[in-house]
């Protein structure tokens, strides 16, 4: 009888794991002794981080897609679909759209994280994110049309993706202004919610000086409680509010429901052994 894994999310984590498995794993699934498949929603692999250009104008949304067929050894199963329920008392996947359920021995969830921008009051109405297709879409829009203001980039949730997105995000906007000769006209401040402008105090220590050389103003201990769309206001926990006129925001970060759902973990995160990322509240996965 061969033995099955399961890979479920076909994003960095899962595409790199499941070729990684075919390739260590080869003589036993050429003989039929194990299966490998990755589950994903959607066709494409989609390469996140081309967002942060996408809302700078430098890349299209289509240059971070890729379809999966193409990046995945031909030794993996590839299914498209989304996985409803996670048995892992039977251990069976139920899918959307195939009849029946997938089994497996053993699953790997890299089903990524979601965007919680509902968890902070105004948050949605008020901002914009480079953290998703459509919010770098928005947001493009957003900085071609200011010629004067104040723009606030303001890291609201950690953890979260790329540690170094919003320090990238920073300069790449202090860039962009300084080409439209609008620089003078568009002040720029960076909110961070520890003491520092980055959680790694040697990436702090070496941009805080840059920040001040490029006049990029700082509000460090800043965590966001609400925004007011209409003030267009960003308040802090510790009582401090900037007014702005485009506010670019990294919004608070959830792992996916099925997660949850599945008795695995909460906020839609596995909980693991961080030794070595087995599920503490499932067998095999
Ligand atoms: C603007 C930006 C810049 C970044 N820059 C960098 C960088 O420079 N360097 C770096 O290392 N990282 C960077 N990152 C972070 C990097 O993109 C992420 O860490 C990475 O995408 C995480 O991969 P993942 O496989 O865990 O999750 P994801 O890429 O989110 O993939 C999860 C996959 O699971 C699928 N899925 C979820 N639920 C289901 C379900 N129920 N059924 C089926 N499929 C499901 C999703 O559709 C998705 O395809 C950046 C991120 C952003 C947003």
């Amino acid at each position: 009888m061969s033995h099955s894994i399961a890979v479920l999310g076909g994003g960095t984590g899962g595409t790199v794991l499941a070729n990684d498995l075919a390739e260590r794993l080869a003589p036993e699934i050429d003989a039929g002794d194990v299966e490998v498949t990755l589950i994903n929603d959607d066709p494409d692999h989609v390469y996140k981080p081309v967002w942060l250009y996408v809302a700078f104008g430098q890349r299209e949304p289509a240059d971070g897609r890729r379809p999966l067929s193409d990046l995945v050894d031909d030794r993996v199963d590839l299914v498209i679909d989304r996985v409803t329920e996670i048995d892992t008392d039977d251990k069976a996947l139920a899918l959307r759209d195939g009849t029946g359920s997938l089994a497996y021995d053993h699953l790997v969830v890299a089903t990524g994280s979601t965007l919680a921008a509902d968890e902070v009051p105004g948050l949605s109405e008020g901002s914009h994110d480079y953290y998703s297709e459509s919010g770098a879409l928005d947001l493009r829009d957003e900085l071609l049309s200011m010629t004067e203001g104040h723009l606030v980039l303001s890291v609201v949730g950690t953890p979260h993706m790329c540690p170094a997105a919003p320090l990238e995000f920073a300069f790449m906007a202090d860039d962009w202004f300084r080409e439209r000769g609008l620089r003078d006209d568009v002040d720029v401040t960076y909110t961070y919610p520890i003491n520092r402008v980055h959680g790694n105090p040697h990436i702090g220590e070496w941009a805080e000086p840059i920040m001040a050389e490029r006049d990029i103003d700082t509000e460090t201990f800043f965590n966001a409680e609400s925004i007011d769309p209409d003030a267009k206001t960003i308040t802090s926990m510790e009582g401090t509010e900037l007014d702005y006129d485009l506010l670019a925001a990294i919004p608070p970060h959830r792992g996916v429901d099925v997660v949850d759902e599945a008795g695995l973990g909460d906020r839609g995160w596995v909980d693991v052994d961080k030794h070595t990322l087995e599920a503490e509240r499932a067998d095999d996965v």
